[in-house]
């Protein structure tokens, strides 16, 4: 039995990325035999809550069999529903977290990796006017990371990482996330600014499935490039090599833990770096996400520190981003009394 549950996240600011702006957004949570799992339904992808209650109902009328057996339940789901990856997301979430309580070990644990330095996420500047984008750098002063959000507009994103640059002093590492917002043209004009300034990497900076153009880019391209909306599961990773130096990973696009880590694998044996990024999740999904993060490069799981009615403790996030993984049996993560009174159960 799948308990569902529907609940409203409330930004801290309105967030914004090229191609939209957000200040809430609909999450469904999900329990099963102790369990807990969070789906992030993604609109560029064609996902909502309706979507996500759907696929979560097919797979309850699924017999899913034994409740261990994590890995050939996520093949069953992928015959039960095409797609859907944050609706599976949640299955697999909610599985591992049942299975490594039953074990008594925090997950990270039954994965085989602890952390062999400081896991450090970058926090992430939106999208916005200038003037704003400064105010919420001045009020992250305190991340060692920052991730500043562009691809609207190539003359403002010049401006921005300028003033940025200015306002933090030379230490500060800066990471740019263009979201497919740039052509090959505006690439090539801005990349060479970014070296300069100091930018550690770039993530996505031209437009899903341009290939070809991104292997042009990499052979003049003084900075690492990360892909993100041009990979979801393993399969995207060897087209890619040649084209990029790293990936980015997100429960939400891989469909859960158990893929994620056939996607660190896949990295690895092609040579690439590896990032491990999130959505707009609460910490519930920041957690499960980060028992993974012993076996990444770059992590980038911020969005629970952008949330300002998160219903879920988990992760310890240190005020420079600093992340402490549980100790605790299971993802360690446990839900918030006066939050819990304002999901609603779907039936
Ligand atoms: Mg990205």
């Amino acid at each position: 039995m799948i308990k569902k549950y529907r609940y409203v996240l409330k930004l801290v600011d309105p967030f914004g990325i090229s191609r939209i702006t957000r200040t809430e957004e609909v999450r469904i949570y999900i329990q099963l035999d102790g369990g807990w799992g969070e789906a992030a339904p993604v609109s560029y992808y064609g996902e909502d809550e309706f979507t996500v209650h759907e696929a979560l109902e097919a797979l309850e009328k699924a017999d899913l069999g034994d409740l261990d057996l994590v890995e050939q339940i996520m093949d069953h789901a992928e015959t039960v529903i095409v797609k859907n990856r944050a609706a599976k997301a949640a299955l697999n979430m909610a599985l591992y977290d049942r299975f490594s309580k039953n074990l008594g070990l925090p997950l990270w644990k039954f994965f085989g990796r602890a952390p062999t330095k400081p896991l450090v996420t970058s926090f992430t500047i939106g999208i916005d006017s200038l003037d704003v984008m400064l105010e919420k750098t001045d009020r992250a002063a305190n991340y060692d990371i920052l991730k500043i959000k562009l691809g609207r507009d190539v003359e403002h994103d010049i401006a921005v990482m300028r003033e940025i640059r200015k306002r933090v002093g030379e230490k500060k590492i800066l990471r740019v996330d263009a979201n497919a917002g740039w052509t090959l043209d505006e690439a090539r004009r801005i990349i060479p600014v970014l070296a300069d300034l100091g930018v550690e990497y770039i993530e996505q900076p031209l437009p899903m499935g341009a290939i070809e153009e991104l292997r042009r880019l990499k052979k003049e391209c003084p900075l690492p490039i990360f892909l993100d909306e041009d990979i979801h599961t393993s399969r995207d990773i060897p087209p890619v090599v040649g084209a990029a130096d790293g990936i980015n990973i997100k429960l939400m696009k891989s469909g859960g833990l158990t893929e994620a880590r056939r996607m660190v694998a896949t990295a690895r044996a092609c040579g690439l770096q590896i990032m491990l990024g999130c959505m707009i999740e609460s910490s519930l999904g920041i957690t499960a996400a980060a028992h993974l993060a012993p076996s990444v490069d770059h992590i980038d799981l911020d969005a629970h520190l952008l949330i300002a009615n998160d219903p879920f403790v988990g992760v310890e996030t240190k005020p420079s981003g600093e992340l402490i993984l549980p100790t605790e049996p299971g993802l360690g993560v446990r839900v918030q009394e006066n939050a819990f009174r304002q999901f609603e159960q779907l039936t």
